[in-house]
């Protein structure tokens, strides 16, 4: 049966999958959203004895309707490849008690790879398929993963473009040495001075830009997106539920109908999200425990209904979930609200103006399948350090905050179903936290210097990721104001602005040789 997606905002827009993943963001604003949750067609048995990509094109042809299998196939082929350091694409590994779900296997080490390794695949098909001759210009706002997933997915894609912007002082140092040395003609990697919640709003505010479209139209450009708002992106993550789930039943370790709980570190409700759709499918999941970081304002949601940003932007040591508005929440809030576009509208419309807004209880009630809660800055590093001890596994710091949530979770309710945690990064990716969770981060060492003595502890030998970076010169140093978002768009793309641009580059230039600045942690 086809899938069509309506927008979250409003009534009678209807397109397929295809049209969905090219326009990123419906142009009301809206996030697009599946019509009905098709089921899984397969028996938990049959998929319990797949590969991961044989699941992948299970699960992604019952969503994408108008892609044809040869053509999803392909996809599929050229995205979960040698570019993953395991065939298995995406490890279960049990740990204290859970199982730990590695969704860092990929090429920027960081679970974004899960989706945006096929996003472009799949948005150059769309594109053929719906006879776009525009170049697609892929518009990022990351919280420092996305961006660098982004970049290495679509450098070098022929007839598209990538602009990544990211809080220039809010990620962590790999994670920004990861991005500026990004190659690739069709690349541009801006810092701006804001936070995360900023270069979001900022990118949204591009998109919904319409004179803007219409001069990019002229010029033979069409924007897109590949942050979590696309379904290009959400799809492709709930097939790794879908595996996990399998991988458990193949090994044993449960029986075929057994509820497992999913436990997933959380900021713009993409992850969690993609679980709950794998749960609508029938996959056999309980509970669905939202874990957050010091900005707990999904916590809040969940205890009270409330949804309120206007509070203080908490940097912390998991920045890829320092993030006060979860755009994938409000796929939520829609479906919750019984599907009625005009009523998500107005809580969407009181975030924007008064930055909160409130569900009522029948809203509520339909969110009982999720249960929030949060880990601080020293219960996550608490963490980090019990499971090395106890068991020599070294998790990072987003994943740590899954870990402690789930410990609570449990020691609040008694619930001792299988749980499987999404571990979203490799502990290489934030080094210094990591090594300092466990107490061996020597404030004179350099990040690279801990980078080996992580390697020596953990026996995981260093990511192919760390070890292009250690080297990698500096390509991109541009850094603006949000309020100049577009205008950096427009002069990468070349298209006249009538004031001169004054971007500032002066900040980096007196960094020295091999350093880089990061978020202090
Ligand atoms: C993006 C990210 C998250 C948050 O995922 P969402 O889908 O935005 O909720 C958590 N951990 C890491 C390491 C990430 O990169």
């Amino acid at each position: 049966m086809e899938v069509l997606y309506n927008s979250t905002r409003s009534r009678g827009i209807s397109i397929k999958a295809s049209q969905a993943i090219l326009q990123g963001l419906s142009e009301d604003g809206g996030l697009f959203v599946p019509d009905h949750i098709p089921a899984l067609d397969r028996s938990l048995e049959e998929l319990a004895q797949m590969d991961y990509r044989q699941v992948a094109i299970e699960v992604m042809k019952l969503y994408l309707t108008d892609f044809t299998e040869e053509e999803l196939k392909g996809c599929i082929e050229k995205a979960y490849d040698g570019k993953f350091d395991t065939e298995r694409i995406a490890p279960l590994r049990e740990a204290g008690g859970a199982y730990y779900l590695e969704l860092f296997h990929g090429p920027t080490i960081a679970f974004k790879d899960m989706a945006l390794s096929i996003l472009p695949h799949l948005m150059i098909a769309a594109a053929r398929k719906n006879k776009v001759k525009n170049e697609i210009v892929i518009l990022t706002a990351t919280s420092g993963d996305t961006g660098k997933a982004a970049l290495a997915g679509f450098a070098g894609v022929e007839g598209t473009r990538i602009v990544v912007f990211y809080p220039k002082d809010g990620v962590s140092a790999i994670q920004e040495k990861q991005m500026v040395t990004q190659k690739g003609e069709n690349t541009l990697v801006v810092g701006i001075r804001g936070n995360f919640d900023d270069a979001q709003t900022g990118v949204k505010r591009i998109f919904a830009d319409k004179e803007l479209a219409k001069e990019m139209e002229g010029k033979g450009f069409q924007f897109s997106s590949a942050n979590s708002i696309n379904i290009g992106r959400l799809v492709p993550q709930i097939c790794y539920y879908v595996y996990a789930y399998g991988t458990l039943l193949r090994e044993g370790k449960i029986a075929a109908g057994e509820a497992i709980n999913v436990v997933v570190p959380t900021g713009n409700f993409g992850n969690i999200l993609a679980a709950f759709y794998a749960k609508n499918m029938g996959l056999p999941i309980g509970k669905l425990i939202c874990a957050s970081n010091e900005n707990k304002v999904l916590y809040d949601f969940f205890r009270t209904g409330d949804y309120d940003r206007n509070r203080e932007f908490v940097l912390t040591s998991s920045p890829s979930m320092d993030i006060l508005i979860s755009s994938n929440l409000e796929r939520l809030v829609y479906l919750s609200a019984g599907n009625d576009a005009d009523r998500n509208r107005a809580f969407m419309e009181s975030l924007g103006g008064q930055g909160r807004y409130e569900i009522t209880e029948d809203m509520k009630a339909a969110l009982s399948d999720f249960y929030g809660n949060y880990a601080t800055e020293k219960e996550a590093a608490a963490e980090i350090r019990r499971l090395y001890q106890d068991c020599g596994y070294v998790i990072d710091t987003h994943t740590a905050v899954a870990s402690g949530v789930y410990r609570k979770y449990v020691q609040e309710t008694g619930d001792m179903a299988k749980a499987v945690i999404a571990s979203t990064a490799s502990p290489y990716k934030f080094t210094r936290s990591v090594m300092g969770a466990i107490g061996r981060a020597d404030g004179a060492k350099d990040d690279f210097e801990l980078v080996d003595e992580l390697a020596r502890l953990s026996g995981v030998k260093v990511p192919r990721a760390v070890e292009e970076i250690r080297t990698a010169p500096v390509l991109h140093e541009k850094q603006c104001e949000t309020a100049q978002m577009k205008d950096v768009v427009k002069e990468f793309l070349g298209i006249y602005t009538a004031h001169r641009l004054n971007l500032q580059c002066a900040q980096t230039a007196d960094r020295q040789p091999g350093t880089f600045p990061g978020t202090p942690l």
